[in-house]
Formats: structure tokens, sequence, C-alpha cells
């Protein structure tokens, strides 16, 4: 790739031959007088931006053509060797090449050779330029997909591009080249994955990838995950939308049944996929039915899981002690807190209002939660690396393991995972992350804490008041005081009875108990503000919300495969470190000039 720095070199060396073309310029249109008065702005500007339009256009055509000729001329014998045999090709006809790129159209005659033994065309050019066979450059690639993969829509997608680049790109293609694109990244996931599992235990566990810095003292290495929600399309209607199955080929926009060719080929890239993963017996992709942080689907049969995971460089000091003994004042406030609490996605079955359907279908996401809890000054973000995928927790584990791997996480001094108490995403822990501090969020634990203290207490002063001093022995890390306090409620009160509403004392204390009993282990928060280790999620959670707002939405309905490619693709843009960059690198050197064959259809 020509970098910024060569490009302005190349520019500097021409600056008299730009400026003396200028000036010509200008005097064919305007004379030694400059633009007549009166002439609005807005018309030389577009008259400038037509000027360079066409000089683009021209240099690019001539630059390609020259090369093409030289070559011609000369045809270097290492350059027609067949990239699949390496045994020599035939000259063909030359053929018209158009390439659709940020700074023109380019037209121009490749040259064309043609290996017999592999029966494949191949376009040395098109190889040492780096580019597919397809009609878009790299650089309008990239920006096909960034915009495929943040805007809300295709079709906004497009709109974007029309109106700020000023490419049209129609948002039919826009969804396929990202898409496209999408199942190449997913291809690499699954083979970095693949490679990471095939390392021995010792180096998985004590090794740092050559190149790679791992955590310092200072800092910690920190994994969090949490689990989103988006519409799929029905098995059955994925089916019909595809069509008959062919290899991938051209991309020209009228190309048909080209929907389908992708499908097979993003399958294939995601190593059996969904189907695999559903057929798999360790498969625990439907939540648990009483998992109490489990997401529980709206009404309707299209909302599925999407999986969300965080891997984490912060920056933080040890500690002699906890640096925060006392709970913030936020946390005693208790408007704040009932508006924390509501925002809380997972509170829903604690509370009466918000278990309609149509009400969790909407963005219930703890808007406020975020905020709130920073008052706690935890340790600082430094790097992000954003992992993102329909695929089942089992499946999703070793992509997060592998995540964490590539950033240098098997060294680190200090290691955090913090979720809410979801069971299958504990069991991600439990299989591929043992060696981290388990954390449960805190903010979740106190939507338990206070949902119980408001079941328990006589009146809404009681209940505030036990709430009160529950959460600050929960913020000390002194949970197993509100459990006996619980626990002896429950033994004078009894354990929920048939009958008894979920909104009833006896079935909240019981729920919390359960929680609490269960995440004992994971809420040791003065020991961890002391270690300089992070006690709230919502780092995952704003994320979440982030992908949910490209994914998630009432008439928002997803194929598996595209799901995964645009899931890949918005986890990448949405890291930190220019994650797309090597791609597209990757991308370029591996570029073989041939076609891939076409579908016999
Ligand atoms: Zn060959």
């Amino acid at each position: 790739m020509v970098t910024a720095e060569k490009a302005s070199r190349e520019v500097e060396e021409c600056r008299c031959l730009l400026q003396g073309m200028a000036k010509n310029l200008l005097d064919r249109l305007y004379g030694p007088g400059g633009p007549p008065w009166g002439t609005p702005f807005s018309c030389l500007e577009d008259v400038a931006l037509r000027l360079a339009d066409r000089l683009r256009k021209s240099f690019l055509d001539l630059a390609l053509s020259r090369q093409a000729d030289a070559f011609l001329q000369g045809c270097p014998n290492a350059s027609c060797l067949c990239p699949s045999c390496g045994q020599p090709t035939l000259p063909r006809d030359c053929e018209p090449r158009l390439l659709f790129c940020r700074a023109a159209t380019v037209e121009w005659q490749e040259p064309h050779r043609y290996c017999r033994k592999c029966r494949k065309a191949f376009f040395p050019q098109s190889r040492s330029l780096g580019i597919d066979q397809g009609h878009y450059s790299t650089s309008l690639l990239d920006l096909v997909c960034y915009a495929g993969a943040n805007k809300p829509s295709f079709r906004e997608a497009s709109l974007d591009l029309g109106k700020i680049g000023n490419i049209a790109v129609h948002e039919k293609q826009v969804e396929r080249l990202s898409k496209r694109i999408g199942a190449e990244r997913l291809a690499e996931r699954d083979e970095q994955v693949r490679r990471f599992l095939a390392l021995p235990l010792a180096e998985r566990c004590d090794a740092v990838p050559a190149g790679v810095q791992a955590p310092g003292m200072d800092q910690v290495a920190v994994i969090m995950a949490d689990a989103g929600m988006m519409q799929l399309r029905d098995p059955a209607e994925q089916a019909a939308s595809g069509g008959t199955a062919g290899p991938l080929c051209g991309d020209l926009p009228a190309t048909t049944g080209e929907e389908a060719q992708q499908a097979t080929s993003a399958a294939r890239g995601a190593e059996g996929g969904a189907t695999a993963a559903a057929a798999s017996p360790e498969n625990d992709d439907e939540p648990d039915e009483d998992d109490p942080d489990r997401d529980k689907p709206p009404s309707g049969r299209h909302w599925h899981e999407d999986k969300v995971g965080l891997v984490l460089t912060m920056r933080s000091p040890v500690q002699q002690s906890d640096p925060c003994p006392q709970i913030p004042e936020t946390f005693l406030d208790a408007d704040r807190v009932a508006t924390i609490v509501r925002g809380l996605k997972k509170s829903a079955p604690l509370k009466e209002e918000e278990t309609s359907a149509t009400a969790s279908a909407e963005e219930k996401e703890p808007e406020q939660a975020d905020e709130e809890a920073a008052e706690y000054e935890g340790p600082k973000l430094e790097k992000r690396r954003v992992v993102a995928s329909r695929q089942s927790w089992p499946l999703f584990g070793p992509m997060l393991a592998s995540a964490a791997w590539l950033a240098g996480f098997a060294t680190a001094p200090r290691k955090a995972f913090v979720a809410d108490g979801a069971r299958a995403i504990w069991r991600v822990w439990k299989t591929r992350f043992s060696s981290y501090v388990p954390i449960l969020d805190f903010i979740h634990a106190m939507s338990y804490v206070y949902a119980a203290a408001k079941a328990v207490g006589e009146d809404v002063a009681a209940g505030w008041t036990l709430y009160a001093k529950w959460i600050v022995w929960v913020w000390q890390g002194k949970v197993n005081l509100v459990i006996e306090e619980l626990q002896k409620w429950q033994e004078e009160h009894g354990r929920p009875e048939k009958g008894d509403a979920e909104t009833s004392p006896r079935s909240v204390v019981n729920k919390t108990l359960g929680y609490l009993r269960n995440n004992q282990d994971k809420m040791k928060y003065d020991a961890y503000r002391q270690k300089g280790l992070p006690i709230v999620s919502s780092l995952v959670e704003s994320m979440v919300k982030q992908i949910s707002r490209r994914v998630k939405g009432t008439e928002k309905f997803w194929g598996e495969q595209g799901a995964e490619a645009i899931l890949q693709l918005r986890a990448d843009y949405l890291s930190d470190g220019d994650v797309m960059a090597g791609f597209w690198q990757r991308r370029q050197a591996a570029a073989t000039g041939q076609r891939a064959y076409r579908s016999a259809a």
C-alpha cells in the first residue's frame, strides 16, 4: 500500500507541475482576470471538483494502461506462472477492466493469461496490484464495509456514501459487499481460533504471541461478556431467499443468484457455522429456564441471542487496602438507585412493569447505570478488542479465549472476568478463563438486593433502610451478612408456595437468596478494588447497545450467515487499533489474480 507519507512526497515532487497546470486551466477557462464578478463560489468549487475528477481518472487510466503495455512487451516469465500449479500460462486477449475506486472509475485493457492445466484465467496485473477480480478497489471496499457495518441499515449506508463520499453504491450492493468481506473476516477468525486450540497447553497458558506486548504490572487483563438480541428469519425463509447454492464469483451489480453464492461461501468460512452448533449436544444457546440474568426473548419466535465479548487492557494500581471502603453516594440515593435498577434489562422478572413483551422488545438497556456506576473510579481503559457472534456460548468461549491470547493475556499479572449472573457466561469462565478472578457485576448484585429489600420491608421507608444496610455490606464484600438476614427472614416466613406470584415477597427473597449464594464467590468487592480490578460490566453492556444499534430492530430480520458477517465487521470497526487495516493489507498480499470458479448455473 502506498503510505500517506510516500504519496505526499510524490505530490511534493510534482508541485511546480501542478501549479503550472492549475494556472493553465484557469487561463483557459477564465483568462487572466479570473472568473467573472458575480460567479457564485459553488460554481467555482464544482468546476474544481470536476477538473480534479477528470485528472484522477486520466492519471489512473493511463498509469494502468502503461503498466499493462510494458508487461505485454516483456511478459516476464516469473509473473506469468500459474498461481495454482506454478506452470507457465498462455497469453489470451486482453480483457476490458472496470474498477470503481475512491479516486475515479478506472478503465483499461488488462493482460489476460490462461492455465491449461488448471483451466483457470489468470490476471497477473490484478495480482500485482493486490486487487480481486471484482469491481471495487480496496479503499472503496473499506469505505463500503465501514458504512455497511456501522450505519443502522444498508439503505442508510448507501445514502451516506452518496451524500458524504459522493459515491453511488446501491444499498443491495452495500449489503453484498459487506457480507462478503465479513465472511472473509470470519474465515480468518475461525482459522485463528483453530490455531489457538491447536497450541500446546503450556503455550496457551504461559506464552505470548510473537510481537505482542503482554500487559505489565500496572495493567489489568479484563474479559467481559454479555448478550444482546436480534431477529433472525426462520431457516425455511432463509433457504427460500437463498435459492440454489453455488460458489462465489464476480460481483457485478447485475449478477443474479448472488445472495445464494454468498451464503454458501459464508457458511464454509464459518467452519460449519451455526448448523453444526445447533446439532452439538453441548450447545446451550437456548437460555436456561431459570437462569436469572439470561435475557428472556421478547414474544415472537424470531428473537435470538447474539454474544458480545470484550478483551480489555486496563490500567490501575494495586493498593495496600480498599481505596474506596465507603459506598459512593449514588448507591444510597433513592431516585438514582431506582433509575439504575429500572434501567437494568435483566431485572425484568423482579419488576412487574417490565414483563410486557412489547416493553422488552424495545431498547431497555442500562444507559443510566453506565453513568452512575462510573462514579467510582475503577481501572482506566487503554485498549479494547470486541468479539461478537451468533454462535452458542460453548463456541463463543474459544473465540473470546483466542482473542485474549492474541492480546498477550496469558502472562498478564492481573486478570479479571466480569459479567452478570448468567450461568452460560460463567460456564465460559470456568472452561476458558478459570485463571481470571471472577467478578459479578456490582449493579446486578445491587438490583437483586434492592428487590429483596423492597419485598421484605413493611413499607417503603423500611424497605429502603434495609436496602441501605445491605448494599453497604455488599459493597464492602460482606454479602454473607445479607444472606444470613435473608435466610432468617425465609425461616420465619417460609419458602415460596404453589400459587405465590413471582413478585410475592417469598418468591423474591428465594430468588435473591439463590442468586447471592450462587455468586457469593464473585462478590469480594473490597478485595477487587484493592487489587485494582473492575467491579462493573457497564463497558460490555454499552457495547451490546452499540452493536444492537446496527443489528437490532423490530423491522430487522437477518439470515444466519449475514448476521454473523455483520457482527464480525461491526466488532472489528468498534475495536481499538485499526483491525481492518491489517486485514486489507493481508488481503492485498494474498490476491491471486485468479477468478474463482464460476458456478455451472
Ligand atoms: Zn495452473
